[in-house]
């Protein structure tokens, strides 16, 4: 597999975006609808490049909260690097800007024969297509002793907002000496490095806090994303305070104690001081109410225009998608939303069809000046999405490659929400 740096991929995904963001409008047609179901990432780029695209579409945005919380970077504000106010982006500029209807609302189902989407409110939106973006939901029942109400006591904190200022408060009232038990899932799930980038921010925070707390990784799976990584960082900055337990060792995760805030394992029983357990995960409800799922918990799509295979004049986009080899990560979520812009705009304007150019890149702390990045593209072949060409730091890297990639991660942050809100 060939190769290439970072910046090489950023410059290709700007250059095809736009290349591929110019369809050709109808002149004198009925402005076609298009309703987008969630106004997180996955949905709010849809909804910004479509109206971007062409004016010949009306578009609505129906999200419930008023105001959306990054999971990205949540881990830094663990850490206690940044606020959560900084991490919080509102939808005006969509509204002004580029004129989409913005309806903070609940989307309750869709009618595909009626083509309209009832919102939890009671009226009904009329749709020539809708784009699906609902993010995940928590398996609860693939983990016992855990359910919603338990988030309460034991974060998840896998979507930010309450659930990670609860999880902070919680790091921020624990003795030193203590043991954070975080509970990591199973594969597929959101973000696939990010249980790993907590716990090591966290043994950041314990480190200038609570020198002599410690962290436990139990694992639902034997290996995990960039492991060589991550094992190489906690030995140069956080020496003995890391310990992670794959299932093997442990026999698996088996139950967890909500009032007594222990997990227990096959071969073990650990009592935490504060616990996180990360739950099996599926796509959001929305989804799964609404005929977009198979038996894999995921919304199956075409690799080229994301319309369900299940569900047409339905798309799916983010994580709630089965998308072959792409993770469930932000920029991919963003990537996946703008091909599906352009093949909705080329179908409701009669402009011409482009293969899309698909691409993730992800940027993980270490430590708050040691980050490691992951930049790969994609291809549809066959019905599905295959990697074509990857991009991964390696361990023997320098201490100044490392901080080069905390500065670029924050500029990252900053381009990135602006390409998506604003
Ligand atoms: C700790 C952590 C760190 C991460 N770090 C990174 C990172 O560094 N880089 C990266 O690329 N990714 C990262 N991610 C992953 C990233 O946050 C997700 O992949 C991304 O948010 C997925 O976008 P989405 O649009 O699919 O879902 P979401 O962003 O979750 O949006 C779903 C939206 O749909 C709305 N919704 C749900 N149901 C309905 C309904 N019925 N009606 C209307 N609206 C509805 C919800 O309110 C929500 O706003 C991280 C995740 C975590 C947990």
């Amino acid at each position: 597999m060939k190769s290439r740096t970072r910046r090489e991929f950023g410059c290709l995904t700007g250059a095809m975006v736009l290349a591929g963001l110019a369809p050709r409008l109808a002149a004198g047609e009925a402005k076609a609808k298009v309703v987008v179901v969630g106004g997180g990432i996955g949905g709010a780029t849809a909804a910004k490049y479509l109206a971007a695209s062409t004016r010949t579409i009306e578009i609505t945005l129906v999200e419930p909260k008023l105001n959306y919380t990054t999971c990205f970077f949540s881990n830094l504000y663990l850490a206690g690097l940044c606020s959560l106010e900084s991490l919080t982006h509102g939808y005006k500029t969509l509204a002004q800007r580029y004129g989409i209807n913005v309806i903070h609302d609940s989307v309750a189902a869709v009618d595909p024969v009626a083509k309209t989407v009832g919102l939890k409110s009671g009226p009904k939106l009329p749709y020539d297509r809708v784009v699906v973006a609902p993010g995940i939901a928590f398996n609860y029942e693939a983990l016992a002793g855990y359910d919603e109400a338990a988030t309460q006591i034991i974060p998840h904190a896998w979507n930010a907002g309450p659930q990670t200022q609860l999880l902070r408060r919680q790091l921020e009232s624990m003795e030193d000496g203590g043991v954070f038990v975080l509970v990591a899932p199973p594969n597929p799930f959101r973000c696939p490095p990010a249980p790993y980038e907590r716990a090591s921010l966290v043994a950041y925070y314990f480190k200038q806090h609570k020198p002599r707390s410690r962290i436990l990784i139990l694992d639902a799976k034997d290996s995990f994303n960039s492991q060589d990584l991550f094992l190489d960082a906690w030995e140069r900055h956080y020496r003995g305070m890391i310990e992670w337990l794959p299932a093997q060792f442990t026999g698996g995760i088996k139950a967890i104690d909500v009032k007594g805030r222990s997990v227990k394992t096959a071969s073990e029983t650990f009592k935490a001081a504060v616990a996180n357990v990360i739950p099996p995960q599926i796509a959001g409800q929305f989804a799964q109410q609404n005929g977009l799922v198979d038996q894999s918990g995921w919304c199956p799509v075409d690799p080229i225009t994301f319309e369900s295979k299940l569900q047409p004049g339905i798309h799916v986009v983010g994580d709630a998608t089965s998308a072959g080899d792409m993770p469930k990560s932000a920029f991919v979520a963003n990537s996946q939303a703008k091909a599906c812009a352009f093949a909705i705009a080329a179908a409701l304007t009669g402009s011409e069809r482009q293969s899309p150019h698909l691409f993730n890149t992800c940027y993980t702390f270490l430590s708050p000046d040691d980050a490691v990045s992951n930049a790969v593209s994609f291809k549809p072949v066959a019905g599905t999405i295959k990697i074509i060409d990857n991009f991964v730091s390696q361990v023997q890297e320098s201490v100044e490659t490392r901080h080069q990639a905390a500065r670029e991660a924050q500029s990252w942050y900053a381009a990135f929400t602006r390409d998506t809100f604003r």
